[in-house]
Formats: C-alpha cells, structure tokens, sequence
C-alpha cells in the first residue's frame, strides 16, 4: 500500500487504525504499507516514525521537502514492493476497507480497479462543477481514455507499476500514465467520505496546475489552436475585406480609427494567448531535457526483518 502524506499530522493515526486492519485481513502479514512524507511542516513525520518503529511492516519514507502529491506517490510508487499495489490519500476519503472488494474485482482478471466517484461528501459544489468541467475538456483533446471522476485511489497489478515506474516524465498525471499503460482496467464506484481532518491540499491554484499538466502531457491539441484561430481571423478579415470595397464601389468611405485600434489589441492578444500555449510546451521540454530527478529521498525506515523474509 502507497500513501503520500502531507501535513496530515491531525488523521495519521485514525488513518492507520483503519488501514492495518483492512490489509491484515486479507494478506495477514503478507503486506507492506508505505508512508510517504512529502515535506509536511507539521508533525507527521515523527508520527509516521513512530508507527514504523511499532510495527515493521510500515515502511516510512521520507522526501528532503515538499515535491507534490504526484511526485510523492511516484516515489512511494518505486519502493513499493507488492506483486499487488493500493494507493489512497492520507485523508480517509477513500475507505480502506474497500481493499477486499476491489481485490476480489482484480481477480476476476484485471490489472487495474480504480475508484470512481459516485458521491462526493464533504466537497464543495465548486470543487465538483470544476471537476465535472475538468474532465469534459480533457476528453474531448485527448486520445488516451481517462476515466471522469477518478482520483489515484486504485489497486493495480505488478506489471502495471513497473510500466508507470518506467515512464521518466516529470509533469506526471498519474492517473492519466495508468489509462495509458492499459490492460484490462475496471471501474469501481464508491463513495467518496469527506475529509477526515485537516485541510484540503489542493487549492485552486494546484487544481488548475493539475489540469495544464494533464492536458500538456496528454495532448498536442492546443499547439494546433494557432492554426484554427488563424483560420478564423483569416476569414473575417477576408469578409470585412470585401464589405469595405463594396462600400467604396458605391462612393462611400469605411470610418476608421476605433475600429483600428480594436483590431489591433484583438490581433495583438491573440497572438500573445498563442505564444504563451507554445511556451507552456516548450518551457516544459526545458524542464524536461534537463533530466533531473523526480524526486529526492531524505530517508526510508524499513524494519530490517524484510517482506521477503516474513513471507519465506
Ligand atoms: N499530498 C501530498 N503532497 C502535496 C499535497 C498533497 O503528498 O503537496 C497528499 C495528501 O496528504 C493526501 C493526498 O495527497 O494524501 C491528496 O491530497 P488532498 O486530500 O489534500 O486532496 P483532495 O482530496 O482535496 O483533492
Ligand atoms: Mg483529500
């Protein structure tokens, strides 16, 4: 089990209560969780320490400062030894208990179950409409399937993770990267809890981060808006072109300087909104040429006894 953790110092321990027991009856001894502390500034760490000191089969990881909810997972993602992998937020809105029926989907030969929201608690009308929004968009440009209302809340194959672990991109979506890899893939509907304490980690401003990453590392469709809008302004220049010369046949003159001066701040921001796309892209190859790592680990606890050696 993966689960990336930041500032969630108020609900680890209720987090844990719920997930060891939700493991333990099913893989008895046979499973690890992962806690990736994504540089929290609160006391999560030391709790997670706490936990791993008390029970070995918690392994506790720690990231050198704060990389993002996918990065962490990402991590947690390549130290993860299960031939089955969970992955859940740290906040109890996906019910850990529900490891058993999504198993028992997975058996009857899936690679993928992920969780799919039927009802939101607790979450703000804004945040569903934008979510709603969201996903329509990303749908109608992209050729991959991402499932709408999804979360990386899922229990995916071996052989799915180790493709995910093998794509070295940086602007990571990782449920989009889990479409992507394909096999057979299930949904499994649930309901989505409301937080259980703390606050949300995912303001507006990462929500609409989230969602250029989405589109960017999916799609190419915004790179060939240029052309289409260039199309469109072609033809209305061509139409007011011939309206001009028209009224000039018959004696007139066309009045100029405001409509001038429209013209030009519609063409200047136009071509400005264009540019800014392609630098989106282009900054994002930047970034990605210069292959630095995803991510930097601190430390990782694991208690000595390992997974191997308990499962022998
Ligand atoms: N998270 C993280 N790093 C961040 C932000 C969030 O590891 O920079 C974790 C967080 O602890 C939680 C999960 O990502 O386990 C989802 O975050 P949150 O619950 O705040 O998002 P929401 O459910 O509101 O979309
Ligand atoms: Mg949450």
């Amino acid at each position: 089990m993966v689960i990336p953790v930041y500032n969630e110092e108020a609900g680890l321990d209720a987090l844990i209560a719920r997930v060891i027991p939700a493991a333990e009856a099913i893989f008895a001894d046979r499973f690890e969780l992962v806690l990736i502390n994504d540089g929290s500034k609160d006391a999560s760490w030391d709790v997670i320490c706490k936990h791993a000191e008390r029970d070995p089969r918690i392994v506790a990881m720690n990231l050198s400062r704060n990389h993002g909810h996918q990065l962490a997972l990402t991590a947690g993602l390549n130290h993860v030894r299960g031939q089955l992998v969970f992955v859940l937020d740290a906040d109890l809105q996906d019910p850990p208990e529900l490891l058993g029926p999504m198993l028992e989907q997975l058996r009857k030969g899936y690679d993928v179950v992920y969780g799919q929201r039927s009802k939101r608690h607790g979450e703000t009308a804004f945040k569903r409409g934008t979510a709603s929004l969201f996903y329509r968009m990303l749908g109608s440009m992209v050729d991959t399937h991402i499932p709408r209302d999804t979360g990386d809340f899922r229990l995916m194959t071996r052989r799915v993770v180790d493709q995910l672990n093998a794509m070295p991109e940086r602007y990571r979506f990782i449920r989009g990267l889990v479409s992507f890899v394909g096999f057979n893939q299930i949904a499994f509907p649930y309901e989505r809890d409301p937080r259980f304490a703390g606050e949300t980690n995912y303001p507006v401003r990462k929500m609409i981060a989230l969602a250029v990453d989405a589109v960017t590392s999916f799609s190419t469709v915004p790179l060939r808006f240029a052309s289409h809008l260039g199309m469109v302004f072609g033809l209305a220049g061509l139409v007011s072109l011939i309206g001009i010369v028209w009224v000039w046949m018959q004696g007139g003159t066309v009045e100029g300087w405001a409509s001038l001066a429209a013209l030009i701040l519609i063409m200047g921001s136009v071509q400005l909104l264009v540019l800014g796309v392609f630098g989106e892209y282009l900054g994002r190859m930047y970034m990605e040429a210069k292959q630095r790592p995803l991510f930097i680990i601190a430390e990782v606890r694991r208690h000595p006894v390992s997974l191997d050696a308990r499962q022998s």
